[in-house]
């Protein structure tokens, strides 16, 4: 029986999302670098349900094939496991490049590999745009910023960094990145796209990425306490995914090549993102405040000024019901993460 089970799986055609038909000028071929990632998988479902050909690079550090599995097979999508600090050559019309380690435990973990990321992997973004005239969009961060002295920031604020902490590895990177994106850009007329990504949340988070959403969450879940770093009077902006997917899909579309800034303004201290998470999952977590850590970033807004008028974005899901979203993805992970130690 189970042999004749398998025959039938074999022969039953894969059931994927459905996909736009697209004529062969319309349709692009697409390559998302870190495609395996949290944004990045987002984008590829969207690009995909477009009708594009979309073809994911990834090292799999902090991505994972799960993300994407529901494409592996479709004619449209391809899967290739590379390190983007080594060259890659095919051939494509568009690049969203987005490899890199996000979250600081991630990008602290080995800052040598994360610098080495976001400047060689991004020169090679680069040459390849530069060789096959593909568009690149470098997804660049509000860590540009650094520990802001104006309040919000606007693209034109050239940010306030120290070069030598815990998190220049990633801030410094990313600003080396839109540099050399600039001077590919003048100097090899690469047509590039900037987008500076503020906090960014939903389904897909790395459970154990250290951000604040995810501990929070899974914290409120078990009923652990809620860890407030330093004093909870910091401050933090939270964009839902598909809001960010579509402002990366315009900036793309558009011939504008300034940087612009990708986030929702709506502001909050840490403190008060503590309570609304442990409202929203309910439980009996304690909210805790515990040591601070080492220059974070007091204040973060973005001023989306820029993006409202070049693009005609702005965000659209509200904070609650993209918590919402989310809880429940991590509700669902933590119940099969359960069943998988009873298996
Ligand atoms: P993520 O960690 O989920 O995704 C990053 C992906 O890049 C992963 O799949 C990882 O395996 C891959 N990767 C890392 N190094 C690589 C390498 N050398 N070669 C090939 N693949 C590599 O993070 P994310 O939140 O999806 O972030 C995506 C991009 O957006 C990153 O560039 C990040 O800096 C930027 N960004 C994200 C946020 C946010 O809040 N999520 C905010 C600002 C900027
Ligand atoms: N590169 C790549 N794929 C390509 C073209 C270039 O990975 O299709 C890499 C190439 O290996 C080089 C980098 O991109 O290290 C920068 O390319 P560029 O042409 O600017 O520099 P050059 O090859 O002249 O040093
Ligand atoms: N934070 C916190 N508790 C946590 C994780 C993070 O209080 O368990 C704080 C952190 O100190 C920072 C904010 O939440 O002020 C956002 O942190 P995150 O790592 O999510 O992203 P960042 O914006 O700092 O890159």
């Amino acid at each position: 029986l189970e042999d004749r089970v398998r025959a039938l799986e074999a022969s039953t055609p894969r059931k994927y999302p459905q996909v736009k038909y697209l004529n062969y000028k319309n349709r692009k071929r697409i390559l998302i670098t870190g495609g395996a990632g949290f944004v990045g998988s987002h984008l590829v479902d969207t690009l995909m349900v477009q009708g594009h050909e979309v073809i994911v690079v990834d090292n799999f550090f902090t991505g994972r094939k799960r993300n994407v599995e529901h494409w592996l097979g479709h004619e449209n999508f391809e899967l290739i496991h590379h390190d983007i600090v080594n060259p890659l050559f095919i051939e494509v019309d568009e690049i969203y490049h987005l490899a890199s380690p996000a979250s600081p435990p991630h990008y602290m973990y080995n800052p040598v590999k994360t610098i080495k990321t976001n400047t060689m992997g991004t020169i090679n973004m680069l040459g390849l745009a530069k060789r096959v005239m593909a568009k690149v969009l470098i997804a660049s961060t509000s860590e540009v910023y650094g520990d802001p002295t104006v309040h919000p920031q606007p693209e034109t604020y050239w940010g306030h960094v120290n070069p030598i902490g815990p998190r220049a590895c990633y801030d410094e990177g990313k600003r080396v990145s839109e540099t050399l994106s600039y001077a590919y850009a003048k100097q090899e007329n690469v047509k590039v796209r900037v987008a500076r990504i503020f906090n960014t949340y939903g389904p897909r988070m790395h459970m154990n990425d250290g951000r604040v959403v995810s501990n929070f969450i899974l914290q409120a879940l078990r009923n652990e306490t809620i860890t407030v770093y330093g004093n909870g009077k910091q401050t933090r902006s939270f964009q839902y995914v598909s809001d960010l997917v579509d402002g990366l899909i315009s900036l793309m579309a558009s011939n504008y090549s300034q940087p612009v800034n990708l986030g929702n303004p709506v502001e909050h201290t840490i403190e008060e993102f503590a309570w609304i998470i442990k409202k929203l999952v309910g439980g009996k977590s304690e909210v805790k405040q515990t040591d601070a850590v080492e220059d974070d970033p007091q204040r973060r807004k973005p001023d989306i000024t820029r993006a409202k008028s070049v693009l005609n974005w702005e965000p659209k899901v509200p904070l609650d019901m993209g918590l919402y979203r989310t809880i429940s993805y991590f509700r669902r992970e933590l119940e099969r993460s359960d069943q998988f130690q009873k298996d």
